[in-house]
């Protein structure tokens, strides 16, 4: 595998055994197991030599957030790390269908119909189903992808049913300003109601609370890996 050197590598074996020791801590304050909580460690913008450290602490569970990067780092880190999963956090576009299809082990942002049929047809051509989540748009913000809370129910249900699609979840990035707590809580309740177990929501500011709200998985980037660029959003 390539091995790029970048100035100031961050601890991340440290960060991540901190990362961890606090998910357990919010899962016992909580009165939930720890073990029902799973780290998708973020990975975008970070070099392989950065991630490495992060496998060989035995951590499995990754997220990146777009395609093409993915595809430059992941084939060799999966083929060199066995039983690692790889998450899309990211928006997908439909022509990256059939690559997201055959890298990733879960699909987190599964957010339109046209998507949603495209994934269909390229399970079955490709015989594999990673599991989906649906992303829902909590804050109902006009710049976010996602379904809006109203249309979520006959998404999910248009998905699971005649699409059989593999939903497991339901996934949420809260409005920058906004108490993320309303929105994990409104998260938390459509999949209540949709008998989804699965819910991805909290970042490095804020997946204490999500764990508190019953996050089953936490995306956490800057905390372990340190921080992006600043040119790179989302
Ligand atoms: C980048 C990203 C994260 C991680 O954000 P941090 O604040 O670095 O923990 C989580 N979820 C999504 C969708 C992201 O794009």
């Amino acid at each position: 595998m390539t091995v790029t050197t970048t100035p100031a590598a961050p601890d991340v074996a440290a960060n991540l055994a901190a990362v961890l020791e606090r998910i357990i801590r919010a899962a016992d304050g909580s009165g939930r197991r720890p073990e029902d909580v799973t780290l998708v460690a973020v990975t975008k913008t970070h070099p392989a030599d950065h991630i490495v450290p992060a496998l060989a602490a035995s951590h499995r569970v990754f997220g990146e957030n777009r395609v093409q990067e993915a595809e430059r780092k992941w084939p060799a880190l999966k083929a060199a790390y066995p039983g690692t999963a790889l998450h899309l956090i990211g928006p997908l576009q439909t022509n990256k269908v059939r690559e997201a299809v055959a890298l990733f082990d879960v699909l987190e942002t599964l957010d339109r119909p046209k998507l949603a049929e495209a994934l269909a047809r390229e399970m079955d051509r490709a015989g594999r189903r990673p599991g989906c989540f649906v992303e829902v748009n909590t804050g109902e913000e006009t710049q976010k992808h996602g379904v809006s809370p109203a249309e979520a129910d006959r998404f999910i249900a248009h998905c699971r049913g005649i699409l059989a699609l593999p939903v497991i979840g339901l996934m949420c990035i809260p409005p920058l300003d906004d108490e993320p707590a309303l929105h994990f809580a409104l998260l938390a309740k459509i999949a209540a109601r949709n008998g989804l177990t699965e819910l991805s929501m909290g970042m490095s500011a804020d997946f204490e609370i999500a764990i508190a709200f019953g996050a089953t998985h936490v995306r956490v980037g800057s905390a372990i890996f340190g921080a992006r660029p600043a040119s790179v959003t989302g």
